[in-house]
């Protein structure tokens, strides 16, 4: 009896034994390597294929939820303070939209205050995180029917408009290139409820002469629908006019459009992009 309890504790060691060295050698030999110095050079002739010495990304904390900023994100608008970062476009006096409950309302036709209001800061190449609500009552019809507008580099814009059940022209729907292109499908919801924009934009680059090397590109996701898949514009947006690549702008602010109608809008934010980071 004693013999076999013997025999058992000593095979019981050698198990453990086993096992510590074969840990040991995990160490020194890791079963899945961090990367490569073998393998095949990719086509740019600078990286191999899983190359172990390139640079990995920078790490970013995402927000709580999708709608919430992640850590290297410019917050525009934190539903308290307009003052910050945003300035009237007309005079770059303070933004005098109204400011309640959480959100920035375009202040009522007539009022004596309001206009197009603009951020402080200038941005190119940006992911921008918008939410908007159009007047839960419907007033006015058409382009007057909740009409606002996101003017990336001040130019360029993604519409917003009241377009649930609204038989307004298609290039000027909500997340239409205004003038240009109406989006893939229509994902607005109902008027009154809060929406989501989700923008990537690329602005566009000229050469020294001024001539276009690169046109201006956006994609939206519209309450979590796809609505433009980096599409390009004709150039800055007009109204009753195709729009061109004539006049050289490479930068520029925010900008929302006062179009008298009293939209909202919470939880803005940014991310400034290096879209040849880790290339
Ligand atoms: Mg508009």
């Amino acid at each position: 009896m004693k013999q076999s309890v013997l025999i058992a504790t000593a095979t019981l060691a050698g198990f453990a034994l086993g096992a510590s060295s074969a840990s040991a050698q995990e160490k020194a030999k890791p079963a899945h390597p961090t990367g490569y110095t073998d393998t095949p050079m990719l086509p740019d002739g600078k990286w191999r294929v899983h190359d172990d010495t390139r640079p990995r990304p920078e790490v970013v904390t995402p927000g709580a939820t999708p709608a919430d900023p992640p850590s290297d994100a410019i917050v525009l608008f934190d539903g308290k303070d307009i003052s910050k970062e945003w300035v009237m476009d007309k005079d770059d006096l303070p933004c005098d939209w109204i400011v309640k409950d959480g959100y920035l309302e375009v202040p009522p036709k007539g009022s004596g205050v309001g206009g197009y209001i603009k951020t402080k800061r200038e941005f190119t190449d940006v992911q921008l995180h918008v939410e908007w609500a159009s007047p839960a009552e419907v007033q006015g019809d058409s382009q007057g029917r909740g009409n606002s507008g996101l003017f990336l580099l001040g130019a360029y814009e993604v519409q917003v408009l009241d377009s649930y059940n609204n038989k307004s022209y298609a290039d000027g729907q909500a997340s239409a290139l205004y003038g240009w292109k109406p989006p893939l499908v229509n994902a607005c919801r109902k008027p009154g409820e809060w929406q989501t924009y989700d923008i990537i934009f690329e602005a566009p680059k000229f050469d020294e002469d001024g001539k276009l090397v690169k046109k201006a590109y956006v994609t939206i996701i519209h309450n979590g629908v796809l609505t433009q898949h980096r599409q390009a514009y004709l150039g800055p947006t007009g109204h009753k006019q195709v729009a061109n690549y004539d006049k050289v702008l490479e930068k520029g602010p925010i900008k929302i459009q006062d179009h008298g109608n009293p939209v909202r809008f919470r939880n803005i934010w940014l991310r400034e992009l290096d879209l040849d980071a880790n290339s």
